[in-house]
């Protein structure tokens, strides 16, 4: 075992895959539950599309999160996984019909819609099946986030959710629809936030969202403030679990919740991120004319986000202790964005040495693509490498 990995077993395990330390996932879970646990009306949705891995989304729903999902092959991994059909919300700009038809056949806690061609689809479907739908209103905030442009999604300019400006007219359509039930609102701002202030600024936003409404007597039953927490990529094991406490004590402290209203979270990265590696082997040490390169078996089709979102992962040789050399650690796709880091210090690499991405829990074996006729990654936990 070096350092909180199984080596040895990982020596005999084909590359490359990811590795899950459920022990830290349970962990995570505990503070969550810890901290919401201690306000009244405050419920986690585990964001499925960060992690859909059937066995981590088994333990997230033993942990009694609920499910928020953007698909519906995500609502059926949650309720293959056990999650209830009352705890699933359902999010997206896209919708299809047979995806909305599935939300209404399992009778989900809620369609969060994103515009008005999108409800009056759903009523029109929970019509013709007899049903009524509960729906929140994705409103877009207009609150930027701190945070990669490609993750920040409740600017005006985003693709996402109802214009401020078109609120009212929406609510008051739903309100007059009759297979639709009216809610509350939804908010998503962006991913991977560090800064509270960016939260802080959501709230101030909602609260003033919730007096306009207030005065045209219009009324707000739950709130669902999307997930965004970030986790510590640079410091996986001293920060492997993400500050639960300040984010909902941001949350409880500003924004004024109505008497009797629920407050709903959308957690994703901040649950799974820092439980799981991408374990891959060195192939070649090259010596470049400028560089030296480490070329590993995985690649972006493993893990896309250094080369979508020119991510950084903390990537440690976990096979020997020899001094460190500065190398590009690349992978084999044919795409010259195929590379995981510059210019990093790793212990000397040599053909074989094991090779540990970290944080990589969320949005890495959720992401992984076939690009190349590869074959898709697998994953294990803790559980099955001892
Ligand atoms: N909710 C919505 C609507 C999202 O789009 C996302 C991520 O894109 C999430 C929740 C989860 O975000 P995170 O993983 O940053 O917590």
């Amino acid at each position: 075992m070096k350092g909180v990995f199984p080596i040895t077993i990982f020596e005999t395990t084909d590359t490359p895959f990811y590795y899950y330390d459920t022990d830290l996932l349970r962990k995570t879970l505990h503070a969550i539950n810890d901290e919401i646990d201690k306000y009244e009306n405050f419920y986690v949705h585990y964001a499925v599309k960060a992690n859909a891995n059937p066995k981590i989304l088994n333990i997230i729903c033993q942990a009694g999160l609920g499910a928020d999902c953007v698909s519906g092959g995500e609502i059926q991994a949650s309720l293959n996984a056990g999650f209830t059909s009352d705890k699933i919300v359902f999010a997206g700009v896209g919708k299809s019909d047979r995806e909305i038809k599935l939300g209404l056949d399992k009778n989900i806690y809620c369609f969060n819609v994103e515009s008005i061609p999108e409800l009056e689809v759903i009523n029109q479907l929970a019509n013709e099946c007899g049903k009524v739908a509960s729906v929140a209103l994705r409103i877009n905030p207009n609150v930027g986030a701190h945070t990669h442009a490609n993750i920040t999604t409740g600017l005006a300019e985003n693709k996402f959710g109802i214009a401020m400006s078109d609120m009212e007219e929406v609510i008051n359509k739903a309100l007059q629809m009759k297979n639709v039930k009216f809610v509350g609102l939804h908010f998503h701002i962006g991913s991977q936030i560090l800064d509270m202030g960016d939260f802080i600024a959501l709230c101030n936003r909602i609260n003033d969202i919730q007096t306009q409404l207030e005065s045209h007597h219009i009324e707000i039953k739950s709130i669902n403030v999307g997930g965004g927490l970030g986790i510590d990529y640079q410091h996986p094991n001293r920060v492997s679990i993400p500050d639960f406490k300040s984010y909902f004590e941001t949350y409880a402290k500003h924004l004024k919740l109505r008497k009797g209203q629920s407050l709903h979270f959308e957690l994703g990265r901040s649950v799974v991120g820092q439980c799981g590696s991408l374990i891959t082997k060195v192939l070649y040490v090259k010596h470049g004319a400028v560089k030296q390169f480490v070329i590993v078996d995985a690649g972006m089709t493993d893990l896309i986000r250094p080369a979508l979102y020119q991510a950084y992962h903390k990537i440690e040789n976990i096979s020997n202790d020899e001094d460190t050399v500065t190398y590009d650690v690349v992978g084999p796709i044919c795409e010259s964005s195929d590379v995981f880091a510059k210019a990093i210090d790793l212990n000397e690499c040599h053909r074989g040495d094991l090779i540990a991405i970290r944080s990589a829990g969320a949005y890495g074996e959720i992401m992984a693509s076939q690009y190349n006729c590869r074959s898709l990654p697998k994953g294990y936990i803790k559980e099955e490498m001892f």
